[in-house]
C-alpha cells in the first residue's frame, strides 16, 4: 500500500476538492477536510458560507460538480441518497420532523431499521430487540420518562433530541446535525452538548452551529467556512484568535 492510501484509510470521512456550482455560483468551492473516527467536528461560518450545502453534498441530496467524498473508503459522490444512508450516514435537518401524533416510543420504533423477510416465529424476538433499542436510545436522549407521551406534547428541545434519537437508532457511523441547538434554552443546550459527547463513543459527529459557547463545549476541532472554502481550521482557541475568522465572522 502506498503512503497516500494508508493515510486515507485512517479517516472516516475525507472530503477533497469538493465543488458545487449553481448556475455558475460556487456555493462550495474546492473544499477539503478530514474527519477522524469518533471525532466531533463543528463547521461554523457566516450565513451563505456553504455549510448546509456541504451536508447536502455528503448525504447525496445535492450532486457535486467535482471533487471527492470518501466515507469509510467508499466514494459517496457516485451513490444515491438511500445508498448513502445504508452505508452509515445519518443527517438531521434544521427543523425537527418527528411524527407529532405518535408517541416517543413509536417515533423511535418506526425509525428502527427493518430487516428483510421477518418470519412470524422471529416476530417476538424481534420486537424484544426493538424495545431494548428504543429504551436504550430514549435514555441517551433524556426521554426515558416520556416514552408514552405523544410527540406533540414535547418541548421544542425535546423534539430535537427525539429526532437525534430517530437517527441514533439506525446506528449511523457518521451523524450530521444542522444547527441542533437553535431555539433551545441554555439548559437544553448544555444537555445537548452532553448528549453529543456521550454518543461519540460509537459515532463520528459533524455539526453546523453558530452558538460559540456550545461549539466550545463539544468540538474536538472546528472548521470555519467562508465563501465555500475553508477559512481556518483547528481547536476552538485557534480559530477564535485567527484574525481572518474575527474579520469575517466573530467580529459581527
Ligand atoms: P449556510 O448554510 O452556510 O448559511 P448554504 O449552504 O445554505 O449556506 O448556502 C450557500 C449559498 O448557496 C447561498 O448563497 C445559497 O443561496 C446558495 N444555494 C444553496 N443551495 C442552493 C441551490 N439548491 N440552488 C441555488 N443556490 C443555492
Ligand atoms: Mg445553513
Amino acid at each position: 500500500m502506498n503512503a497516500a492510501k494508508a493515510q486515507s484509510k485512517d479517516f472516516l470521512l475525507a472530503v477533497e476538492g469538493l465543488t458545487v456550482s449553481f448556475d455558475g455560483f460556487k456555493a462550495v468551492d474546492d473544499l477539503s477536510f478530514y474527519l477522524d473516527p469518533k471525532e466531533i467536528r463543528v463547521i461554523i461560518g457566516p450565513n451563505g458560507a456553504g455549510k448546509t450545502t456541504v451536508l447536502d453534498l455528503i448525504c447525496g441530496k445535492t450532486k457535486a460538480t467535482s471533487g471527492s467524498i470518501k466515507f469509510d473508503g467508499k466514494e459517496l459522490t457516485r451513490l444515491k441518497e438511500h445508498q448513502i444512508v445504508h452505508s452509515g450516514v445519518g443527517r438531521k435537518f434544521q427543523t425537527p420532523s418527528v411524527f407529532e401524533d405518535l408517541t416517543v416510543f413509536e417515533n423511535l420504533e418506526v425509525s428502527y431499521p427493518q430487516g428483510h423477510s421477518v418470519m412470524g416465529a422471529l416476530a417476538f424476538k424481534r420486537s424484544a430487540e426493538v424495545v431494548a433499542a428504543v429504551e436504550d436510545v430514549a435514555e441517551t436522549i433524556f426521554l426515558k420518562d416520556a416514552l408514552e407521551q405523544p410527540a406533540s406534547l414535547l418541548s421544542h428541545g425535546q423534539k430535537q433530541w427525539l429526532e437525534i434519537g430517530m437517527l441514533l437508532i439506525q446506528k449511523p457511523d457518521l451523524l450530521m446535525l444542522d444547527e441542533p441547538v437553535a431555539g433551545m434554552s441554555v439548559a437544553e443546550r448544555k444537555k445537548t452538548a452532553e448528549l453529543l459527547r456521550r454518543i461519540t463513543k460509537d459515532h463520528t459527529v459533524l455539526v453546523i452551529e453558530h452558538d460559540m459557547q456550545f461549539v466550545g463545549d463539544i468540538a474536538d476541532r472546528v472548521t470555519v467556512m467562508h465563501q465555500g472554502k475553508v477559512l481556518s481550521e483547528g481547536s476552538i482557541e485557534h480559530v477564535k484568535s485567527d484574525p481572518k475568522v474575527i474579520e469575517v465572522y466573530l467580529g459581527h
